[in-house]
């Protein structure tokens, strides 16, 4: 049965849902094991190997949190009050051999190590200097302004899981721990290809009946990134024995090939064909808007996947299958893949059951800081331009009907993904 829609969509049943092929690709992809050492120049974005377990304690010695003076707390009276004569002045970088007693306090600065038997830090400010002496008027807790040897990290602790994409933080950290060099996973190697007799390198004339080659683009920028390499196969013709050979060189030195184009029911859809003789490969029809046909299999050592090749269905398909898949072989465990949201429809939405639908939107926060949503523009799913206005994606899970103006849906912010 088919049933016409009122914007002119054929939806058809039987088609699998979004959630089961995920989790096909998923189950059928596993983490790389190889790693290298990297410095830490190099580190960020890339993906911990090991553990990283502490041989240091973080401050390597008890110091001062503020510019003041350290002294003993049992020198403070129960009033608040205190009359000390300084002893002397340490730096932060030098090491100080105490020789302050009781009555006596150290002119400290922030960083300097706090010699024991010190305490206890009184900022600057609240103290008056008179004749070589503190006259303190402040009530002070013994220990304040003092920083202890391995507060923040102690000898031994793990303090970063692998799996971890490094964040700026964690480089500074690994830093902090004297670490320059770090065991991370190796590049996950990505070729990329697109298809089509029509399809055209920018900065060349367009011949009659062409367009530019926009899907190598945009999938190559969103690919672009620490722990990728890219293998650019160009664009490949509508001829099964040049796909079949480009895809199986392909295959022998990459752990991902994606293409685009080709893989729908028109006559010149070669990428098909050509995977059909190499057999691992399996078209589904997954009831996802855009995105509908896609290509699944092995070709070689690399998983492969031949996504449509509408531009804006190419980035879908790339979002929500092919960058799930690249963060579990990359062995990504502490991050949610996909990030989702709540935000207030601002208009209606069309909507039919039976298929995931992910619209372009544009998302904000009105006055009372709540998000809110509207679409982009018009949803072909060959208009890039919208999918360039827009700053998020609505997802309208597979079960639901239409959406009111007022209701709350599902949001994946750009920001999350690129
Ligand atoms: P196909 O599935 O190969 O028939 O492609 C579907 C639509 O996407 C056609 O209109 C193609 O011209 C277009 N298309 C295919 N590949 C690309 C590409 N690399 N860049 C831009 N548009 C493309
Ligand atoms: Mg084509």
């Amino acid at each position: 049965m088919r049933k016409q829609t009122a914007e002119g969509d054929i939806f058809e049943p039987g088609l699998m849902p979004y959630e089961e092929a995920l989790s096909r690709i998923l189950a059928g992809v596993a983490a790389v094991q190889e790693s290298e050492l990297v410095p830490l120049e190099r580190a960020s974005a890339r993906i911990l190997h090991q553990n990283v377990v502490s041989s240091v304690n973080v401050p390597a010695y008890t110091n001062s949190g503020v510019d003041g003076y350290a002294l003993h707390a049992a020198d403070i009276a129960e009033d608040g009050s205190a009359r000390l004569l300084i002893k002397d002045t340490a730096l932060a970088g030098q090491s100080y051999r105490c020789g302050i007693v009781r009555g006596e306090c150290l002119r400290i600065m922030t960083g300097a190590a706090v010699p024991e038997p010190l305490d206890t830090v009184v900022m600057q400010e609240h103290v008056e200097i008179e004749d070589g002496y503190i006259k303190l008027n402040y009530r002070y807790k013994a220990g304040k302004n003092v920083r202890h040897v391995g507060e923040d990290i102690k000898i031994g602790e793990t303090v970063l899981a692998a799996g971890r994409r490094l964040t700026p933080p964690d480089v500074g950290l690994l830093a902090s721990l004297g670490i320059r060099e770090v065991e991370v996973r190796r590049r996950l190697k990505i070729a990329v290809a697109s298809t089509g007799n029509e399809v055209n390198l920018p900065g060349q004339p367009l011949p009659a009946g062409g367009l530019y080659d926009s899907n190598r683009y945009s999938l190559m920028a969103a690919l672009s990134r620490q722990d990728i390499e890219i293998i650019d196969l160009g664009i490949l013709p509508d001829n099964v024995d040049s796909l079949l050979k480009s895809f199986n060189d392909a295959g022998s030195r990459a752990d991902i090939i994606i293409s685009s184009g080709g893989v729908s029911v028109g006559e010149a859809d070669f990428t098909k064909l050509a995977l059909h003789q190499s057999g691992q490969v399996d078209f589904w029809r997954v009831a996802i808007k855009p995105g509908r046909p896609l290509a699944y299999g092995r070709i070689g050592e690399a998983a492969f996947f031949g996504l449509p090749g509408n531009p804006v269905a190419v980035m879908v398909t790339f979002y929500f299958f092919v960058l799930p898949a690249i963060e579990k072989m990359l062995g990504i465990t502490d991050q949610p893949i996909i990030p989702v949201f709540k935000a207030r429809a601002s208009e209606d939405l069309r909507k039919l059951p039976g298929r995931t639908e992910v619209q372009r939107a544009i998302i904000s926060r009105d006055v009372s800081g709540e998000w809110q949503v509207k679409t982009a523009g018009r949803q072909g799913s060959g208009m890039l331009s919208t999918m360039s206005r827009a700053n998020a994606f609505i997802i309208l899970d597979h079960d639901r009907d239409r959406v009111n103006a007022g209701e709350l849906v599902d949001v994946k912010p750009f920001s999350a993904l690129f």
